[in-house]
């Protein structure tokens, strides 16, 4: 019963569940929770999990900072005179805010991308409902 790829990848899109598309996976907004609340499933799934979600938040502030140095380039064939200190400026401004906004977003599209490479096994499965019996929503 694994929700097809485009439906996953939207719920990660959405900070949900990709396994069920249940909300509020996050305590606050960088801190996610170790399970998900609806289906029990555990989103770190082995050692160094998250290192995936890590890389997309890292391409989200690298493709940001080329922008900016494209518009940079642009603004420079037009007017010889643009700080190039405000520039660097917005540069660690705009990565900083980046990846704190995008933080809990790359998790959960992570969560999609490698469920739908690595479908959930059945001692997962398993856990996971373990886990909602335990918690009285079974
Ligand atoms: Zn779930």
């Amino acid at each position: 019963m694994r929700p097809p790829f485009g439906t996953m990848l939207k719920r990660g899109f959405l900070r949900h569940c990709p396994n069920c598309g249940g909300g509020h996976l996050f305590v606050h907004w960088l801190r996610m929770r170790e399970r998900c609340p609806t289906c029990g499933i555990k989103f770190e799934r082995e050692e160094g999990f998250f290192l995936g979600a890590f890389l997309i938040n890292f391409g989200i502030g690298e493709g940001l900072i080329a922008l900016l140095l494209f518009g940079y380039i642009i603004l420079l064939s037009a007017n010889k005179d643009v700080s190039i200190p405000a520039f660097i400026a917005a540069g660690i401004g705009m990565s900083i805010a980046a990846t704190l906004f995008f933080y809990p977003f790359s998790k959960t599209i992570w969560s999609a991308l490698d469920l739908a490479m690595k479908p959930l096994e059945d001692k997962e499965l398993t856990d996971a409902m373990e886990h909602r019996l335990k918690h009285g929503d079974g």
